[in-house]
């Protein structure tokens, strides 16, 4: 198990001797203790990362895609070895860590093949005649930021655009999840990633060593997953040299479910919006709007569906529902069940917390939940589904919108054209439409309003990391 920084292709332990626990959230115990980056690690990379730009960078297309392509091959072949590693630090069941790194290589394979297609534009000036040439150029060093949620694929999914665009890396892990990204270097090496290309800095001290690298001249993008509180001080941060940034935040989803639905394909999706990483995804359906007609039919079918899953360590192959994260992230998630149950909420499953060890919460069905309940407002990030019923589309339609967030909302209906036209009402970045899964590396995954800037995945992924060109030309 890979525990120390990793500068300029090299294992180092940080220049302050500083090392931290990871625990495994199944049991409480202690898994590694890793090295703590302080500033002058943070400038050895920035060092590092600059120089192996430049060779990088100038590289041709099919180079870089080639390593890229590489890289993709590598994971695969590897997937249940980064699948053991992500449930052991973040406690996800083994089908979902196989999801996870399967949708993590991915990025790789994509970005291998939009690595090539950086088009640009030659037109005529309508006005002028001037030839107006538009070309992508790599943007810069790029300080990527992840959260604990998706140890390898927040991290793949900046990564390889980065590496595809021509820009170099310095990766900030969460500090309850580092393993899993420095278990991928090793692999980027035999996949061709010169050193300092792609640099890792777990580290206890993470405000100030993020900030540090943000007005560090030679850093021109911030692409950060994580929360919204956390990423508006990262603007901020990221003002002051006006660097490019690319911000994926927190959700409160939304999933509709009109009475014209099929049910059976409702549950069946509400499972996978809901319950995909026990709820610890920002694409997690949140609040659930069930229309009237079918409320009851939902509720016990999805109820049923929720009881039939098997809760434990996320090693054994036939759990489903793993440990949360860490104490406070099940701890909240109790909170918020205990909030709407005495606020009127009905408990149709779940909703007591099991004794220790282990961060379990089980899976929670609640009915009746009164509007001014908590998990209305807030991630609920577990897996916890909160039921109400509706009667009216307008209606509907603004309570999903009545949020500061805005990255994804679930509509299921079997009348296409009602469909689309709710998709077109909802304020979301994504939406899912009869389906309870968005996430593709080949689209353009990201939020609006509080829920983020930018996108990663699809062709918008790569021009993150691109800055545009424009030659005014006459010849
Ligand atoms: P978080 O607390 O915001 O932490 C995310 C990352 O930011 C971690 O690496 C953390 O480091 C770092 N960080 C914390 N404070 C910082 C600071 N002052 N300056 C710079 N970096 C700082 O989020 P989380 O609890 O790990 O993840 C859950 C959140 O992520 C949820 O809100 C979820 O919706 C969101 N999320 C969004 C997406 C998306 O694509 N939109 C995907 C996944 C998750 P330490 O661990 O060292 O504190």
């Amino acid at each position: 198990m890979k525990t120390d920084l990793y500068i300029n292709g090299e294992w180092r332990e940080g220049s302050e001797g500083q090392r931290f626990d990871v625990f495994n959230p199944a049991d409480e115990t202690v898994l590694a203790s890793v090295a703590s980056a302080e500033i002058a690690d943070a400038d050895a990379a920035l060092d590092a990362a600059e120089a192996a730009m430049a060779d990088w960078a100038a590289r041709t297309p099919r180079a870089r895609a080639e390593v890229l392509r590489k890289a993709w091959e590598l994971m695969t072949a590897r997937l249940p070895e980064f699948a053991r590693l992500i449930t052991l630090e973040n406690g996800k069941a083994h089908a979902d860590a196989i999801g996870e790194a399967t949708y993590a290589a991915e990025f790789f394979r994509w970005f291998s093949e939009e690595a090539v297609r950086a088009d640009g534009l030659l037109t005529h000036a309508p006005s002028s005649g001037a030839r107006i040439m538009v070309q992508h150029k790599p943007a810069g060093l790029a300080v990527l930021i992840t959260p604990w949620n998706y140890p390898a694929a927040m991290g793949t999914r900046k990564i390889a655009p980065a590496l595809a665009a021509g820009c170099a890396v310095i990766i900030k892990p969460a500090s309850e999840t580092p393993l899993t990204m420095l278990a991928l270097m090793p692999l980027l090496e035999e996949a061709g990633v010169p050193a300092g290309l792609v640099n890792v800095l777990p580290s206890r001290r993470t405000g100030a060593l993020v900030d540090h690298m943000l007005h560090d001249p030679r850093v021109r993008v911030v692409s950060f997953t994580g929360s919204t509180s956390v990423g508006v001080k990262l603007l901020h941060g990221a003002a002051d040299q006006v660097l490019k940034p690319a911000m994926e935040l927190g959700g409160n989803a939304p999933l509709i479910v009109f009475e014209d639905a099929d049910v059976d394909v409702a549950v069946e999706n509400a499972m996978i919006a809901k319950m995909r990483n026990l709820g610890e995804a920002c694409t997690a359906a949140n609040r659930f709007y069930i229309h009237e007609d079918i409320a009851e039919a939902f509720t016990t079918k999805f109820t049923a569906a929720m009881a039939a899953l098997k809760m434990g360590n996320g090693l054994d192959k036939d759990v489903d529902v793993g440990p949360l994260v860490n104490a406070d992230t099940r701890d909240k998630v109790a909170a918020f069940v205990d909030d709407a149950v005495a606020k009127g909420a009905e408990i149709r499953l779940g909703g007591v917390k099991p004794d220790g060890p282990g961060f379990f919460y089980p899976p929670t069905v609640l009915s009746n939940v009164p509007d001014n309940a908590d998990c209305l407002q807030d991630e609920i990030f577990g897996p916890v589904a909160a039921i109400q019923t509706f009667t009216d589309q307008d209606a509907v339609i603004a309570q999903a919108n009545d949020t500061q967030y805005g990255l994804v909302a679930y509509v299921f209906t079997e009348n296409m054209k009602r469909g689309l036209k709710v998709c077109e009402q909802l304020e979301y970045g994504m939406v899912g439409l009869n389906r309870g899964l968005v996430s593709d590396p080949a689209a353009p995954f990201g939020g609006v309003k509080q829920s983020g800037l930018g996108r990663e995945g699809g062709h918008e992924g790569m021009l993150e990391f691109m800055e545009t060109q424009y030659i005014s030309a006459s010849w």
